[in-house]
């Protein structure tokens, strides 16, 4: 079977190509993704999140190599393996980040991907439940919602938040981004809404389009310089499809870099150590590795209100019947954004998530007694890592190197992040919930002190980008087209492309680069059929 369009990755990025190739139904587009349907109610009910994290069929369960800047840590890293990829198992905030980044994009080198230009793209992707206006859509796939339900601990941290002097904001997405307040969350009527459900679902009802899962991609196959087919494992066997279009990349940053090295485009000399003919020498492949890292700040809760112990049954059944109650939440309700003060151009460089439960561990690692924690993280951070083959084995794990806390500017502002939390914590609103501080505690209190519990503790807060960076320079893999440098028919479309991390979460950005992307691949079809 020839297809026009082949997308591997059922992700973020490839459930939104997967529905606007399809729409016109001139072209015959096939999906492959390597996890399985989203039949897991857990995916749907959004507090089921917690339960996802380590669940290993839906999951591909990374774990970087030992980060020495960490105390040789290997921290965990779960991402998506499943339809919807990391969108269904994600924490569902939605946020962009800020203008400046996309600005930033544009002006290294990539036309067309200024805020001004991408800013209908979100609007075209989302269905804002308050409505439409100059920066929210209301008519999209993506239903972007506020949450059903939220505990009281997440309001009396709102409010301490601005005793501490924040700006309360209603909309992290709207003029200005600084301030804290409530998450709106990619829902519609208190499910989850994935990429799978807001996307897939529209181009499953099309008889142009073939979804296969349990299909992984094992490698790019060519005619000299073009891309024409792959290489794919379905159950025990190895089956091949070609295409006499063009092949799609939105495996996420760890999966896309890592079949293109197997496929012979990376770093010369790293293909060869593994034995890979090269087809093209990049050595921007999994290079320019980067993540928001994230310190949490735990405090006891002298009131059982928290979600820490929840009678599980109960919350289910409610949220079966009804739809309601804690099943609704997607667990890191509030939260915001703070300018530090390390920052020169009044830009907000750190966000917060806060969440009414002990957190410790991704919520692997189970805590006696009730309270509450507030996630920090550097929004633009300096340090830079990369990622290689372990073998030319396709399914062996890549190796992961974050690298992070590499440049000392990182380090500084977790410190803040941290005294931040404390200075909010301690604001009047919490004092009838606060009980002692559990982590970093009390006898942490220099900055030495500080620097250690963060080595000792920080955790990824899931936001790996750039290992298939867009740009012009010797290091960019995709061109400002999303195409593979030196390669016809073949682009990559998912967060390995950002150049630089946006600040916030990921999500949407994602979203919106599979939107533009599809925009530059049906133009491009247009021009050459014209
Ligand atoms: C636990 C967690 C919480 C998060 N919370 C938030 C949040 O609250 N808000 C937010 O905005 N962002 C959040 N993120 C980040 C966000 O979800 C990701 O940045 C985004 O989903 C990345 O999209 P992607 O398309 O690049 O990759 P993914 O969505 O990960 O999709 C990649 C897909 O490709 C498939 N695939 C990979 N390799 C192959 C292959 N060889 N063959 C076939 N299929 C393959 C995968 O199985 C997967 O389905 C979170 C992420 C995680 C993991």
């Amino acid at each position: 079977m020839q297809y026009d369009y082949i997308i591997v990755g059922a992700g973020s990025a490839g459930c939104v190509l997967a529905d606007r190739l399809s729409a016109s139904g001139q072209h015959r587009v096939l999906l492959l993704e390597a996890g399985g349907s989203d039949w897991h109610p857990f995916i749907h009910m959004p507090a089921g999140l917690a339960k996802l994290v380590s669940n290993q069929s839906i999951n591909w369960n990374y774990n970087t190599e030992p980060e020495p800047n960490l105390n040789n840590r290997r921290l965990y890293w779960p991402r998506g393996k499943v339809l919807g990829g990391s969108s269904s198992i994600n924490a569902m905030c939605y946020i962009r980040g800020q203008r400046a980044d996309y600005d930033a994009w544009a002006a290294a080198g990539n036309p067309g991907w200024s805020f001004a230009e991408v800013l209908p793209l979100f609007r075209r992707s989302e269905a804002n439940t308050r409505g439409t206006d100059a920066l929210h859509g209301d008519a999209g796939p993506l239903s972007v919602d506020d949450l059903k339900h939220t505990n009281p601990l997440s309001h009396a941290f709102v409010d301490a938040a601005q005793q501490a002097g924040y700006p309360r904001n209603e909309d992290f997405n709207g003029a200005e981004q600084a301030g804290f307040g409530f998450y709106q969350v990619t829902q519609r009527n208190g499910q989850r809404w994935s990429t799978a459900a807001g996307y897939l679902k529209r181009a499953k009802e099309r008889a142009n389009f073939t979804l296969m899962t349990g299909a992984q991609v094992l490698r790019i196959r060519f005619d000299h310089d073009r891309a024409v087919g792959l290489d794919v494992r379905i159950g025990k066997h190895i089956e091949r499809f070609e295409t006499s279009g063009e092949i799609l990349l939105s495996g996420g940053a760890i999966n896309s870099p890592q079949l293109l090295m197997l496929s012979g485009i990376g770093p010369a000399d790293h293909l060869r150590h593994h034995g890979i003919g090269v087809r093209m020498d990049l050595p921007g492949v999994g290079a320019n590795l980067h993540d928001h890292l994230d310190i949490c700040v735990l405090q006891r809760c002298t009131q059982k209100i928290t979600y820490d112990h929840p009678n599980d049954a109960a919350v289910a059944l409610k949220y079966l019947f009804t739809r309601s109650g804690l099943g609704t939440s997607n667990v890191a309700e509030a939260g915001g954004f703070a300018v530090s003060r390390h920052a020169s151009d009044g830009r907000p460089d750190l966000q917060f998530h806060f969440v009414p439960a002990m957190l410790d561990d991704h919520g692997r690692n189970r805590l006696p007694g009730y309270g509450f924690t507030m996630h920090g993280c550097a929004l633009r951070p300096k340090s830079r890592g990369h990622l290689e083959l372990a073998s030319s084995d396709p399914l062996a794990k890549p190796r992961i190197y974050a690298n992070y806390l590499s440049e000392p500017e990182d380090l500084k502002l977790l410190v803040e992040c941290v005294r931040i939390s404390r200075d909010i914590f301690a604001q009047p609103a919490l004092v009838p919930f606060a009980g002692d501080e559990y982590l970093p505690g009390k006898d942490v209190n220099s900055t030495p002190e500080i620097e250690s519990f963060i080595r000792r503790k920080a955790e990824t807060i899931y936001h790996p980008v750039g290992t298939c960076k867009m740009g012009q320079d010797a290091s960019a893999v995709v061109d400002a087209q999303l195409r593979v440098r030196g390669i016809d028919g073949l682009r990559v479309i998912d967060a390995s492309i950002m150049p630089t991390l946006v600040s916030g979460n990921t999500n949407a950005p994602t979203v919106m680069i599979a939107e533009k992307a599809s925009d530059l691949i049906l133009n491009q079809y247009l021009r050459a059929a014209a």
